[in-house]
């Protein structure tokens, strides 16, 4: 159940207008960062256009839905079962999320798959992978551990998985598995609104304007104050701009060939366009949302999720992991920001409010995610789906993670290739990291995948160049 912060302010009622903030960002703070996402001429139609290309672009105040979508998503099919087993769910498994108490090894937990003709295949170790956690776990249950098994036995989009059977170390208790099926479900028309990528990033970027509005006239709520003001009309590598910023590694000068991504054909889903079911995050006593917490964004992470590479239904896969997070675990929400595919596709991840820009309230404070246990104020996450220990990101995931990467440093004055001494507004803990840091920069943990973690030195240069 979940048991999100109750003690949360409760959002304001009065907010800046985003459109009126966006409006000036074309000539003010971020706007820089707008010209990145300025789709290429026909002349880059690989993507890829020139840092520096014309900040008179399209209105940035087209935040406003350009369109409807009419979308079928499938209703997310659930299974549970206590113990090890085995299990055969009414329906085929593409995931199981899993959890337990006592010991996490050796050689555990392990499952194995029955085929569609029937027969088991080999047992399968199975890892925790992200080990995301919010920041106020229970102290008065014993230690849960919990992860996200695919359960696919094809490499198709529809799962044909006939059951399962889950190993666990001996000691372990507690042993409860749901099924999960987000793909062969009866099927819900919806109309969902159309925001590009370039939009949604481009108002991301624009709350540097909100952020930077002095307190009583972009400002109002009972939203948590900031731990020290910041400059305006700062390069967002001006380190001494961000409380506790150091200056990074010397950043070579930008030249004229040096590449920036653009949104050009990249996808953005606000969480109706991948089938979020916002009834899963009601307070089932009271119908209501659990409140959340807001607090000025400090720090990114970069995450990848361990589900499958080369997946073949990616919004399928966002919808499990939200159901694992938000129902298995109990976080009230998924837990990332964002979430990006191996096609460039950007998800919207946590709900932050009932307007359209992902991830933060409109004067710029970022809502608390789940995503590093113990230090999620003000510290953004942003996942790649699949499993990149063995590989990096693809081309497209790349290119869609510095362009998030690019709006959320210049939102909050980050320096991307900077360090930060993070302090988590609520509870205090500390911890110096990168500014754009991987997962295991905060814990012990593979996460992101060793090949992804080796990609973001560059990532950070991309990101620094672009934002010049
Ligand atoms: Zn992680």
């Amino acid at each position: 159940m979940p048991t999100a912060d109750r003690s949360a302010p409760v959002p304001p009622t009065t907010m800046i207008s985003r459109r009126g903030a966006l409006r000036v960002l074309g000539v003010g703070a971020g706007g820089w960062t707008a010209a990145m996402l300025v789709a290429a001429p026909p002349a880059h139609a690989g993507g890829i256009v020139p840092a520096g290309v014309a900040v008179d672009g399209p209105d940035l105040g087209a935040l406003v839905p350009e369109a409807e979508t009419v979308v079928d998503i499938p209703r997310t099919l659930t299974a549970t079962s206590v113990g090890l087993g085995p299990a055969s769910p009414v329906f085929p498994p593409s995931f199981v999320a899993v959890r337990w108490c006592g010991p996490a090894g050796p050689g555990g937990p392990r499952i194995r798959l029955r085929r569609p003709d029937g027969a088991f295949g080999a047992w399968c170790p199975l890892s925790v992978g992200c080990p995301a956690e919010r920041d106020d776990p229970s102290t008065t249950v014993p230690p849960v551990h919990a992860l996200l098994a695919t359960a696919r036995t094809g490499s198709g989009r529809t799962p044909t998985t006939r059951g399962y059977e889950l190993w666990m170390p001996p000691g372990a208790t507690g042993v409860v598995s749901t099924a999960l099926n987000t793909t062969s479900g009866p099927c819900q028309r919806v109309r969902v609104p159309t925001v590009s990528v370039r939009a949604a990033l481009s108002a991301v970027a624009g709350l540097a304007h909100a952020l930077e509005t002095p307190a009583g006239t972009g400002r109002s709520g009972p939203g948590p104050a900031r731990t020290a003001p910041r400059t305006a009309q700062r390069s967002p590598l001006s380190a001494g701009d961000v409380p506790g910023a150091t200056a990074g590694p010397l950043v070579p000068a930008p030249t004229a060939a040096a590449p920036t991504p653009s949104a050009l054909g990249l996808r953005y889903l606000p969480r109706a366009a991948w089938g979020a079911d916002e009834s899963l995050r009601l307070n089932p006593a009271t119908g209501q949302p659990w409140r959340t917490t807001y607090y000025p964004g400090q720090v990114v992470t970069v995450h990848h999720t361990v589900t499958p590479n080369d997946d073949p239904d990616p919004a399928g896969t966002v919808r499990a992991i939200y159901h694992f997070h938000t129902v298995d675990r109990g976080w009230a929400d998924i837990g990332y920001h964002f979430l990006i595919d191996e096609q460039g596709t950007l998800y919207e991840g946590r709900w932050s409010g009932s307007d359209t820009v992902p991830a933060h309230r409109p004067d710029g404070q970022v809502v608390t995610g789940a995503h590093v246990g113990g230090y999620n104020a003000g510290n953004l996450g942003v996942a790649l789906l699949g499993d990149l220990r063995p590989r990096p990101p693809s081309a497209a995931a790349r290119r869609s993670l510095v362009l998030v990467l690019l709006a959320l440093t210049g939102a909050h004055r980050l320096n991307p290739v900077g360090t930060v001494d993070y302090v988590n507004a609520a509870s205090g803990a500390r911890r110096r990291v990168p500014a754009i840091s991987g997962h295991r920069d905060w814990m012990a943990t593979e996460c992101p995948g060793g090949a992804a973690y080796s990609a973001l030195a560059r990532i950070r240069l991309d990101v620094a160049r672009a934002s010049l």
